[in-house]
């Protein structure tokens, strides 16, 4: 069933080759299956992961199989729907969890479809949203809320992995460090703080990130080059520690500082990145301080999904200071520069013609 005659070919920012850079070009609009569903894609926006692709660093190099169209955070109105689908209807409003998981691993069948051991990333391992179109899974589709502002809708990739780290233990009424303050660990302190955190310490280099940590409920801000940051959070926690570290940067020095601020018995809930393996002091950062420490890995399925959801519809959790850029898809390079040169927090492609 389709709402509007679908062309046959669209535009699309694609990695070609493998090589630095993507190129807009004309490709043929995918067919569905009898168990998918065909997005027009309204708007997109760019994650660190783009940037890696379009520079086409080591990660890029092993992982990603070009040509191809990347693109993992989206919103858009179905356009088309397989003969098999139930419950997603042409014209819904929708984004999608792009991890698809392959249902039959010991993990998807035992309710950890996030770590399922074949997972493929559409944007990442297959054709993605930085098009006009795209094909999903119709098992994989979130309809969005209409309670939920239109502009939040690509955001629910990223505002999503902020909620399972935070809510991966208790919040309510604990210290929280955060270290990182990109659009993940922005969108963290929006939860912590709606979720009942006592006193949210937010710890990044950037100083407009800074501002925007504070916009979005952070109560101390805090620089990493600081040499008495430790000393503060320490005096600032009456000699304790935090309670809850949130490790959203990735960076090796931020993952020691954070659980050097950890207190004994607390809780560490790691979702960035390393780009190479990290040296930690096992011993005294985990082992006699009795931490719980938490790998974070994409979004539960869906639990998450209908956290984040309810989080932005009824407890005002507001995404939009995270938002600092819009422009149109073909306007793809500047965003990309902006992104890397840290102006940028989130950044929302206009895709829709
Ligand atoms: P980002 O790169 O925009 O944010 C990282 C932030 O850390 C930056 O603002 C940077 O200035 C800051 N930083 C650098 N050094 C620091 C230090 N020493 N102390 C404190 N902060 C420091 O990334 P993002 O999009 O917000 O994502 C956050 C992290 O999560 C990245 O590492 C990303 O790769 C990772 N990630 C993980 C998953 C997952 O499923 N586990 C999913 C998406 C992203
Ligand atoms: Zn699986």
């Amino acid at each position: 069933m389709t709402l509007q005659p679908i062309p046959k070919t669209m535009r699309a920012l694609m990695k070609p080759t493998a090589a630095p850079g993507m190129e807009m070009r004309e490709v043929p609009v995918p067919h569905i299956g009898a168990t998918d569903v065909l997005v027009a894609v309204d708007t997109a926006s760019v994650c660190g992961t783009d940037l890696h692709i379009f520079h086409w660093d080591e990660w890029a190099q092993a992982r990603i199989k070009p040509p191809y169209i990347p693109g993992h955070e989206f919103c858009g109105t179905v356009a088309a729907v397989g003969n098999l689908v139930q419950g997603v209807s042409v014209g819904d409003f929708v984004s999608a969890e792009m991890h698809v998981a392959c249902g039959h691993c010991l993990q998807c069948r035992s309710g950890q479809a996030h770590v399922c051991q074949f997972v493929k990333i559409l944007g990442v391992d297959a054709d993605g949203a930085f098009a006009n179109y795209v094909r999903i899974p119709a098992s994989n589709i979130w309809k969005l809320d209409p309670a939920i502002p239109r502009d939040f809708g690509s955001l629910f990739d990223p505002f999503g992995n902020a909620v399972h780290t935070v809510l991966s233990g208790p919040i309510a009424g604990q210290t929280v460090a955060v270290t990182g303050c990109g659009p993940i660990g922005l969108f963290s302190i929006a939860v912590a703080r709606a979720c009942g955190a006592a006193r949210i310490f937010a710890i990044e280099p950037n100083a407009t990130r800074r501002d925007l940590a504070k916009q979005l409920g952070a109560d101390v801000l805090l620089n990493p080059s600081n040499a008495n940051l430790e000393q503060q959070v320490m005096d600032a926690t009456h000699g304790n520690g935090v309670d809850v570290l949130l490790e959203m940067s990735g960076h090796p020095s931020a993952i020691r500082q954070g659980f050097r601020l950890l207190r004994m018995g607390g809780r560490a809930s790691l979702l960035g990145i390393p780009s190479r393996p990290v040296e930690l002091d096992l011993a005294n950062a985990l082992i006699f301080k009795g931490a719980t420490v938490h790998g974070i890995n994409g979004r539960k399925m869906y639990e998450t999904w209908y956290q984040a959801e309810a989080l932005i519809r009824d407890r005002g959790v507001d995404l939009s200071p995270v938002i600092t850029h819009r422009l149109p898809l073909d306007r793809f390079d500047e965003a990309m520069h902006l992104l890397e040169n840290g102006e940028a927090s989130k950044i929302l492609l206009t895709v829709r013609q």
